[in-house]
């Protein structure tokens, strides 16, 4: 429903385009109406069967509402196809990961993100720091009104030390707008969630969405996880929405890596339940084998993948 009489004009006019229209919404086309299009109804860029033939954008931007943005990058640039999420409070706006590429030509993450804040200065956080989440960096830094924390150990720290908060969570003020820092190392030493206090999303990056999540740190995967389901309990929760999208619409199964076309991937965002069926699922896991859900599989890394995660996170700090 259409509340207000702006909004729907803009939807009668688009009524039957705008459902396609929002799904592969160009940077130009800044219309904004109701959400029509719940998220989880979203039809995404996913990929080509023939790159070299692919006509979709390279970077999907979806509104959720007026101040809210999901981008996604197409899979004909990277095969992991992040999603990163851009939050607009009255002052300032966020944007967690800023993608698997760098080349602003292939790749327009800056002039994207610049065309959507509106003249708001710009502070950018990683869901963790693997590449696909902040190969995007290199085009932001040094620019104008651009708070660029990087994604290594040292950097988030000091950032997370200097917000407030107490305990492991920290809370960021965007302007009438709060989120929430919560530190959920496990995939990977720096992951971290966000809670955006205006959608009541969860932002969990790798830590949890629908797909092969690898788990480098089994224990303290295991308390992150514990720790989200006891947040879920205690917040007002909409949706938990992660970073990729690799499962298949078929409870329990997932593209093979590597995938640049999912033509029948599932839905982006998970119910919040999922944290708890999560939770207790670890709880009687041994840390050696995988854990499949309907929802999402987790499986551990083994001695070769944390070796060469090692090395990778060490190049980055
Ligand atoms: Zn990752
Ligand atoms: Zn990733």
């Amino acid at each position: 429903m259409c509340r207000a009489m702006k909004s729907c004009a803009v939807y009668r006019q688009f009524k039957i385009p705008l459902i396609a229209v929002l799904g592969i919404l160009s940077v130009q086309a800044q219309v904004w109406a109701e959400p029509v299009v719940a998220l989880g109804h979203v039809k995404w860029i996913h990929g080509s069967p023939d790159c070299s033939k692919g006509i979709d954008p390279p970077i999907q931007v979806f509104q959720r509402d007026k101040p809210t943005w999901v981008l996604r990058q197409n899979k004909c640039l990277s095969f992991e196809a992040p999603f990163m999420y851009l939050l607009l409070g009255d002052d300032r706006a966020l944007l967690l990961d800023t993608g698997a590429t760098d080349n602003p030509e292939s790749f327009p993450l800056l002039t994207t993100v610049r065309s959507l804040i509106g003249g708001r200065s710009l502070l950018i956080l990683h869901s963790h720091s693997h590449g696909d989440h902040r190969r995007g960096d290199t085009q932001f830094s040094g620019q104008t009104g651009v708070e660029l924390v990087a994604s290594n150990a040292a950097s988030l720290r000091a950032f997370l030390d200097k917000a407030d908060g107490t305990g492991s969570d920290r809370s960021i003020e965007l302007g009438g707008r709060e989120v929430i820092v919560i530190e959920t190392p496990g995939h990977q030493e720096e992951s971290i969630t966000l809670y955006d206090s205006q959608t009541r999303w969860l932002l969990t990056g790798d830590t949890v969405y629908p797909g092969l999540i690898y788990v480098k740190d089994w224990q303290a995967y295991r308390e992150s996880i514990s720790r989200l389901a006891s947040f879920a309990q205690s917040h007002e929760l909409a949706a938990v929405l992660g970073a990729h999208i690799e499962m298949t619409d078929k409870a329990g199964e997932y593209y093979p890596i590597g995938t640049v076309y999912q033509p029948h991937e599932a839905p982006l965002p998970l119910s919040p339940e999922v944290l708890q069926t999560l939770a207790t699922a670890l709880a009687k896991a041994n840390g050696k084998e995988t854990v499949p859900l309907d929802e999402l599989v987790v499986q551990p890394m083994n001695a070769l993948q944390r070796t060469l995660s090692n090395v990778a996170r060490f190049l980055t700090q």
